[in-house]
């Protein structure tokens, strides 16, 4: 009797990290990988600094869907939506209404951009780039284009905006934040990161959102809730992600801010898990790659036969602004402490301490990122 395959939906890096990692303890189960998408292998970090790093969208993907297929011994379809999950047969049904069996199921789904709702007959135009194709997109956006308005002075926002400005474009930063990274470094942090970031000639505009986007000719125009009005080629809104959870829930699968599963990355059937960046691990979303690394090895393990708890070490988070060096390890959202912060023209080191000294977290930006290594030592585990 032929074995039902282990299904993984999604081809991001939490779809493959558990099928190559499951391929090295188990090479005869078959194992299908279902994606929306090309199905193609890339590094998604890659896509806020190609510019500066001379990549095109096509050298940005490593292997194609079929180099892939043959490299890892499994089957990939790409270009396939899974619309429902029957979990009373272990059934996945996809677009064309094709039904598919699986002995588990792996949802690495990942996660939507989040879409201000913005006036203006500009929105449509608003791009925002999670993915390889979205790049492509923008890329092509750019071409003979000089001036880019980015909504969103996070992780994503401050990165594009750097290499954006390496690569000689004007760019102009929104953000409702009154500093950039305002949820990983504390004030001093935040104002050294936009004071190298202006240097290198970034235009910050702060505690003020954006309201309206309307098209005048080729151009759009942008109204700030402070008054202002901006005139600009191109808007990329880097505003957050959020967790795909429809595809769950739709099934009946418990979901809060991402699809919940246990350390055990089981959801609450027993033969689905999640990970990556649509899940909630044990309460915790974390949309990174340290943790799908983690995460997926765990998983591999139990998927062939040794059932295994994700176990997160602390797992700094490098930012990739060259102006201006960054790592963060952000404390718990309820952890009690303060920030202690030392800083000089060069850099600044914050640490996040509880009353009896711990580090629960750190922001270190400058000439501070070289003592990353001695600190991250003396971080807790985030899951132990
Ligand atoms: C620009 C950018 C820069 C980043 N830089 C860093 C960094 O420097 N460091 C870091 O740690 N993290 C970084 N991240 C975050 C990191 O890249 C992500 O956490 C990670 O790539 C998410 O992988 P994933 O597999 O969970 O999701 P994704 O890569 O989004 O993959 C999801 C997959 O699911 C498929 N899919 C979705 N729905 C369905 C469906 N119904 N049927 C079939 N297939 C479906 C999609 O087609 C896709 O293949 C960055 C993110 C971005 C956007």
């Amino acid at each position: 009797m032929s074995r039902q395959p282990v299904v993984i939906v999604g081809s991001g890096l939490a779809g493959y990290t558990v099928a190559r990692e499951f391929r090295k303890l188990d090479a005869e189960t078959p194992v299908l990988i279902l994606s929306v998408d090309h199905g193609g292998f890339y590094s998604k970090p890659m896509l806020s600094n190609a510019l500066a790093t001379g990549k095109s969208p096509e050298s940005i993907l490593n292997a194609d869907a079929v180099k892939m297929a043959e490299q890892l011994k499994i089957t990939i379809r790409p270009h396939s939506r899974v619309m429902a999950i029957e979990r009373s047969s272990n059934t996945l049904v996809l677009q064309d209404g094709e039904k598919l069996s699986y002995s588990q199921l792996v949802l690495a789904l990942g996660a939507d951009p989040i879409r201000l709702p913005l006036e203006g007959d500009g929105t449509e135009a608003i791009l925002s780039v999670n993915d390889l194709d979205d790049y492509r997109r923008f890329r092509d956006a750019l071409a003979g284009k000089k001036e880019v308005v980015i909504l969103g002075a996070g992780l994503i926002g401050c990165e594009f905006a750097n290499d954006l400005a390496i690569a000689g474009y004007r760019v102009h930063v929104i953000d409702i934040s009154t500093w950039p990274l305002g949820r990983f470094l504390p004030q001093a942090g935040g104002a050294f990161l936009q004071s190298r970031l202006e240097a290198a000639g970034v235009v910050f505009h702060l505690g003020t959102s954006t309201q309206r986007v309307e098209r005048v000719d080729e151009r759009l125009h942008l109204t700030l809730a402070s008054g202002e009005t901006m005139e600009t080629d191109i808007v990329l809104s880097a505003v957050g992600l959020r967790p795909r959870i429809a595809l769950a829930e739709a099934a009946g699968i418990g979901v809060n801010r991402g699809i919940m599963v246990e350390r055990s990355l089981q959801t609450q059937d027993a033969d689905i898990y999640a990970l990556g960046d649509c899940a909630e691990v044990a309460g915790r979303v974390l949309p990174f790659v340290m943790p799908i690394m983690h995460a997926a090895r765990a998983l591999a393990a139990t998927l062939a036969g040794t059932p295994t708890l994700a176990r997160y070490p602390a797992m700094p988070v490098l930012v990739k602004t060259p102006a201006c060096p960054t790592i963060v390890s952000p404390p718990d959202a309820g952890a009690k402490g303060e920030w202690k912060t030392e800083e000089d023209k060069d850099g600044v080191k914050a640490l996040f301490q509880d009353v009896e000294g711990n580090l629960l977290g750190y922001a270190l930006l400058g000439a501070a990122t070289k003592e990353k290594n001695a600190l991250a030592a003396q971080l807790p585990p985030v899951m132990e």
